[in-house]
């Protein structure tokens, strides 16, 4: 549990814990280096499953050695294809979508999220919540292309009714060295 609120990260796991319990269906739409696939796993328990997406075979491979030394490789499907398409993976409804912008640390910086398949990605995700479950977003600025794909995040949800979603941001303004943002978005109701 966070001690310290310095990072948005931090922030976010905060209300992931208050969402996500034990037996539930979620989402790591950037796996990554696979620190959240493993931490949403630990969180859904035996009963649980985690999809989890990426479109570097690199990030399956570092996602499945931590998924094996934990021995939680049985709740997690590691899929090697964009977010973009995770509607044809998914016929459930899940609790909660998270999503880790931007590129992979230490892997190549080309390939990085974009705002087109972000936001489809957003789209699916908010069709696929179950009342009450939410999606995270922490979205990076630093790098090229990194500010078009936040604004395009920000158009989208401003827009979202709020009769059938709570969309809150969250940011520390005093941080230097564009600072990560977060946004989480609430499903209110079946629409
Ligand atoms: N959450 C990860 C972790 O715990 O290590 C870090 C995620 S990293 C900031 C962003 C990841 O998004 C990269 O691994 C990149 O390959 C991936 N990515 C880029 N475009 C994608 C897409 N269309 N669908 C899914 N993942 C994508």
């Amino acid at each position: 549990k966070a001690k310290h609120l310095t990072k948005v990260t931090d922030i976010n796991k905060l209300f992931l814990e208050q969402a996500i319990n034990e037996g539930d269906i979620v989402v790591d739409a950037t796996m990554g280096n696979g620190y959240d696939t493993k931490y949403l796993a630990h969180l859904v328990g035996e009963n649980g499953f985690v999809y989890a997406f990426d479109v570097q075979e690199e990030a399956l491979k570092s996602t499945k050695k931590k998924l094996e030394k934990d021995e939680i490789t049985d709740r997690v499907e590691l899929i090697l294809d964009g977010h973009e398409n995770m509607d044809k993976y998914i016929d459930k409804k899940v609790a909660c979508v998270v999503f880790n912008l931007g590129y992979l640390p230490r892997a190549q910086h080309m390939i990085i999220t974009k705002p087109n398949t972000t936001i489809k990605a957003i789209e699916h995700s908010l069709n696929l919540l179950k009342p009450h479950g939410i999606v995270s977003i922490a979205i990076y600025t630093g790098h090229p292309g990194g500010e078009e794909e936040k604004n395009s995040i920000y158009d989208f949800v401003e827009n979202l009714d709020q009769n059938e979603f709570s969309v809150l941001e969250s940011k520390f303004v005093n941080q230097i060295n564009n600072p990560p943002q977060l946004i989480l978005i609430e499903k209110k109701m079946e629409y």
